[in-house]
């Protein structure tokens, strides 16, 4: 019996504001072996973003070379700027048997979930639109059209809530925190005791215990 298996995907959207880089980058110290998706993106990199670990940062001729090549799993346009997942790393990473963590937007999950006919679909809520617009403002990043154009994005996204298998509401950090890295580890029981384990399982449990206990 082999208990090689292909990674999971683990896919999590929010809309800006919710609190989703907060709890990947807890996620991803807590379970270092759990790789990440670096997109690519056309967007100008923020202070402390670093090209290669946070994203891939290219013009938008080289987004454009990228599609033609249809090296992308799944692209869009976000607050402006294009985003995209590269294929072939995250098929490589898959390949060697690691979970993949993807931080996207709900039209770029709609499409990894054609892409990949498996996968675990999260999608975070703010606690209500009041606290989102809160936070927005709160982080001072935003000026005001853009805070409108984000605002404008999360009632779209919630709005394609249904996509998701799981939602987790971050009105409290500590329990959106615990309930993701249960909605993780849960994903990986289920993955590994799929196909060719649980059918050996079964064969095993069948032989050597029915029978022989009443
Ligand atoms: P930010 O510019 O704040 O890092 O990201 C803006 C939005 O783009 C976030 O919602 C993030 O999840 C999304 N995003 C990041 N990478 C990708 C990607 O490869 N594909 C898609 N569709 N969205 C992405």
């Amino acid at each position: 019996m082999s208990s090689a298996r292909s990674g999971l995907l683990l896919v999590i959207s929010a809309p800006s504001g919710t609190g989703k880089s907060t709890l990947i980058k807890r996620l991803r110290q807590e379970f270092p072996r759990l790789a990440f998706s670096v997109s690519y993106t056309t967007r100008p990199p923020r202070p402390g973003e670093e090209n290669g670990r946070d994203y891939h940062f290219v013009s938008k001729e080289q987004f454009h070379q990228l599609q033609v090549d249809g090296s992308l799993a799944e692209w869009a346009e976000v607050h402006g700027n294009l985003y995209g997942t590269s294929q072939p790393a995250v098929q490589e990473m898959l390949n060697k048997g690691s979970d993949v963590l993807f931080d996207i937007d709900v039209q770029g999950a709609r499409q990894l979930r054609q892409a990949f006919d498996y996968g675990s679909f999260i999608f975070l809520f703010p606690p209500s639109r009041q606290v989102l617009e809160q936070r927005l403002r709160g982080r001072g990043t935003e000026d005001s059209r853009s805070l409108n154009q984000r605002l404008a994005n999360a009632r779209r996204e919630l709005e394609q809530a249904e996509l998701f298998d799981t939602w987790i509401i971050n009105d409290d950090l500590e329990q959106a925190y615990r309930d993701l890295r249960s909605v993780y580890l849960a994903e990986g029981l289920r993955s590994r005791y799929n196909g060719e384990l649980m059918a050996h399982i079964l064969s095993t449990w069948t032989e050597s215990k029915l029978g022989s206990s009443s």
